[in-house]
């Protein structure tokens, strides 16, 4: 009898198993069952199998044959459903991580230059295109550069404070971008032929042409035998260039303390072709920059050999630049960041 006791608790214990098996749902709840019958210390079947030896010899070899069958046909038995659930929970992360790929993507807005930017690299490429360096110097700046060395001594009107921005007694913010020519022309002999693009500074209230901040470019050539017909040339050349073949570039009177003589640049009128309109209030020229010949006063302050050298500097705005270029009548909207604004170049 015992042995049919033996054996019914290990049919017990199958069908147990079934039920069991049946409610596995992961990987966790299989690891359960497995311990729960097949764990050497207390597992079902293995408490079973370890009675053997209390049965009598008659009995031991069936009991035995049938407790191992059980044995070995629950330990298939989570082997497949282990495979089984790591199948399905393999497929369902896929599932939930799937990308689709015909979504559309997240648009990335791509920049670009500002239109000052723009301008400035044009203006660079023109004169890089004619033998000419591009220049770089200092914003904060000592006095020294920014005038005296361009023939502005003390107590001269154009160091005045209401117009310049002091630092301290000899720094200012650079009011021209003039002191990276004396800078340029300690450091090397000529031949000399640079041109200098940067932000410059001068006490102005904002308004439609002013701004206290804005751009300068300045060019200097320095060589043996350098005249004003050549300073003429290169602007003709720069201005046909930059707003077209039949622009026209004049030269009127003028005068500035470190260019001798001294001599306004105008273009002809970008909106009216020279015909007159409000823009160029009817003259067909238009006001872009300030030349001369450099005042040979300079070459002292660089020991340049004044008998030996001549040559020319001119400046202009950028902002006076794109705005022609671009027909935009406000200073103000280069430095609004308005998106509406920025967004047409
Ligand atoms: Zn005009």
């Amino acid at each position: 009898m015992a042995s049919k006791t033996g054996i019914d608790q290990l049919r017990a214990i199958e069908e147990q198993f079934e039920r069991d098996r049946a409610c596995v749902v992961d990987l966790r709840s299989l690891e359960d069952i497995r311990t729960r019958y097949l764990s050497r210390k207390s597992g079902l079947i293995t408490t079973q199998l370890q009675n053997l030896r209390e049965l009598p010899s008659s009995e031991r070899a069936e009991f035995g044959r049938v407790g191992n069958e059980l044995k070995t046909r629950i330990e298939a038995a989570i082997e497949t459903l282990q495979t089984t659930i790591a199948e399905q929970e393999k497929l369902s992360t896929l599932e939930r991580e799937r990308l689709d790929i015909t979504l559309p993507g997240n648009r990335r807005r791509i920049g670009h230059h500002h239109p000052l930017t723009i301008v400035r690299n044009e203006i660079e490429e023109i004169f890089v295109s004619m033998g000419y360096t591009v220049e770089d110097g200092p914003e904060v700046e000592n006095t020294y550069y920014n005038f005296e060395a361009l023939n502005i001594p003390a107590g001269h009107p154009a160091r005045d404070p209401k117009d310049t921005f002091y630092i301290s007694d000899d720094l200012v913010l650079r009011t021209h971008t003039s002191p990276v020519q004396v800078r340029t022309m300690e450091k090397v002999q000529p031949p000399v032929r640079i041109i200098c693009p940067g932000k410059v500074f001068r006490r102005d209230a904002a308004d439609a042409t002013h701004s206290p901040m804005f751009h300068q470019v300045e060019g200097l050539l320095v060589d043996e035998g350098i005249t004003f017909s050549d300073l003429k040339g290169t602007l003709e050349r720069f201005h046909r260039e930059f707003f077209g073949k039949g622009t026209k570039t004049r030269l009127r009177p003028s005068f500035f303390p470190f260019t001798e003589p001294s001599a306004e640049v105008d273009v002809s009128c970008v909106f009216c072709g020279a015909a007159g309109c409000r823009i160029c209030k009817n003259t067909g020229w238009i006001e872009v920059m300030g030349s001369g010949m450099v005042h040979p006063n300079l070459y002292s302050f660089v020991k340049y050999d004044p008998e030996k050298y001549t040559g020319f500097a001119f400046g202009g705005g950028i902002e006076r630049y794109t705005m022609l270029k671009y027909n935009i009548s406000d200073i103000q909207s280069f430095f609004q960041n308005d998106m509406r604004f920025l967004e047409q170049f």
